[in-house]
């Protein structure tokens, strides 16, 4: 299997988060978990997801407070997830 593209979510400013856990909630494969100082994704779980459907938008889409940013990672073939760094 080739690199592939996913998109994924991030928090643009911690500070606005009201810990609704409304992400978390819509998040239909439950890659997202609330820590004490953030919201933690896991990026294997959000990955499998959506490469399987092309895009999933649901929890940046439902954070009222709008600090949900989808960004793009690559898997490898060996898992391997990165952050693709913006030029
Ligand atoms: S992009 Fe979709 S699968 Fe990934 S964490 Fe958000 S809701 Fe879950
Ligand atoms: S939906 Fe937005 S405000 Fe609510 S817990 Fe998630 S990141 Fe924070």
């Amino acid at each position: 299997m080739p690199e592939k593209v996913f998109y994924s979510p991030e928090l643009t400013n911690r500070n606005y988060c009201h810990n609704c856990k409304i992400c978390i909630n819509v998040c239909p494969v439950k890659a997202l978990k609330k820590t004490v100082l953030d919201i933690e994704v896991d990026r294997k779980i959000c990955a499998e997801y959506v490469l399987s459907i092309d895009e999933c938008i649901r929890c940046a889409a439902a954070c009222p407070q709008g600090i949900i940013k989808l960004v793009p990672f690559v898997i490898a073939d060996d898992g391997q997830i990165k952050r693709v760094e913006s030029a």
